[in-house]
């Protein structure tokens, strides 16, 4: 709290603000001193009535920009109409919005839940399932390959497959079941296989959290067909990849890659709920049987009209392309900062970062303390990467005000 008190730029009402939810909020989170009031499109606006650009889009969930206006007409016809029935009962929303994502992606089925640590779970179970089913894999004996550096999310079983201290520490006994290998890396993937007993390859097509990494081109491609030989599921985490960011409808797209099973999440609400959805073929998805899973959201009235309405704002305006060109832009025009603090500028569409080199005992916090200063939001990821992510309705003319403002913001420590 002392560096609230100190930062000159908060007023007091955002003072106020953050110490309530400081006193009464579990400190889980380590936010940027900024309270946002509002949002609309690539901007938010702070109490007192400051504007930024958000270059982090809710972690890539606000693809389609806030408050998009068909997303929110949808939500609230819906909600003044059924909001909730829990699939204890049939509804008139839900299986013409299964009907519409599964053709939209591709698969015969989906499994609809909320967030995305509930459909990578999801996944999770489906692929066990799956292995005892299917694959006849002994009872409890199955096994799924997972990346160093992942980030799936925050259940017990997800950071059981972390190998990041932060995400796992101090939170022990862990899910058994999964084999930690190096992301990228295709010979630990083949040598990993050898073990009958692998269900699932589970990987995100590029490493979000852990900083935007890239994998090498020909790396997922090569994986899936590997998978494929040893009729191993691989499974897809688009949760924050997927849905038009990285300049195709999924990441896996870039390679013509098919996922057994898809993850998706964020986006899929274009900000506004909590939405996510594990879509894969008959032949897997039926393995999970009525009682064996679900959730009480998962599915709902107000869920399936919301979805429909983020994927028809992707398709109608088509933001892939959209993303694809302006990440190209950006990512040429940042290139042009001459600053020994910029060691690595790299992303795919509208999901980049730029790897900090500290000068003068600053820091990537006190870049993104001072782009807040100068009206753009985003946020440091394992204390040296800016991930920038704007909501992909951003134009030309706002790429450019952006990196004048990451520009000026760097130079600044020069
Ligand atoms: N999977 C990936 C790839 C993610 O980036 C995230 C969140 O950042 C998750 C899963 C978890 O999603 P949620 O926070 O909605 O549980």
């Amino acid at each position: 709290m002392e560096e609230i008190m100190t930062d000159s730029t908060l007023s007091a009402k955002a003072i106020e603000l953050i110490q309530l939810e400081d006193k009464y909020g579990a400190h889980n989170y380590h936010p940027l001193p900024v309270v946002l009031a509002k949002g609309e499109g690539v901007f938010v606006w702070d109490v007192d009535g400051k504007r930024y650009f958000d270059f982090l889009s809710a972690y890539s969930a606000v693809n389609q920009g806030h408050c998009h206006p068909k997303i929110v007409n949808a939500m609230v016809e819906q909600a003044k109409t059924l909001t909730l029935t829990s699939r204890a009962f049939y509804n008139d929303s839900l299986g013409s919005y299964e009907k519409f994502i599964t053709e939209f992606f591709g698969f015969d089925k989906v499994l609809p839940m909320n967030s995305g640590a509930e459909a990578d779970e999801t996944a999770l179970k489906l692929c066990r399932k799956w292995a005892y089913t299917k694959k006849g894999i002994a009872e409890n004996q199955a096994k799924i390959i997972v990346c160093n550096g992942n980030f799936h999310g925050r259940t017990i079983s997800i950071i059981s497959m972390s190998d990041d201290p932060d995400s796992y520490g101090g939170f022990g006994p862990f899910t058994p079941g999964f084999i930690k290998i190096p992301y990228n890396d295709l010979a630990a993937l083949e040598n990993a296989l050898q073990d009958p007993n692998v269900a699932g390859f589970l990987v995100e097509p590029i490493q979000g959290e852990a900083g935007v990494f890239v994998p090498d081109s020909g790396y997922l491609k090569k994986a899936s067909e590997l998978c494929k030989a040893k009729n191993v599921l691989f499974i897809a985490d688009e949760v924050q990849t997927g849905i038009a960011r990285t300049g195709k409808l999924l990441a896996c797209d870039h390679e013509n890659v098919k996922p057994d099973v898809l993850i998706l999440g964020k986006a899929l609400s274009g900000g506004t709920m909590p939405i996510s959805a594990v879509l894969a073929n008959d032949e897997i998805m039926l393995c999970i049987k009525p009682g064996e899973h679900g959730s009480t959201f998962g599915g709902s009235p107000l869920a399936a009209k919301v979805a429909v309405a983020a994927l028809t704002v992707i398709k109608d305006e088509n933001l892939a392309d959209r993303a694809e060109k302006m990440g190209q832009l950006f990512r040429d025009e940042l290139a042009k900062i001459d600053s020994d603090m910029i060691e690595l500028i790299r992303g795919k569409g509208l999901l980049n970062a730029i790897v900090i080199k500290p000068k003068n005992g600053k820091e990537a916090w006190d870049v993104c303390l001072k782009m807040r200063d100068n009206g753009l939001l985003a946020k440091p990821t394992h204390g040296h990467i800016i991930r920038f992510a704007p909501p992909l309705v951003i134009n030309e003319q706002q790429i450019m005000e952006a990196v004048e403002i990451i520009k000026k913001s760097i130079l600044s420590f020069n």
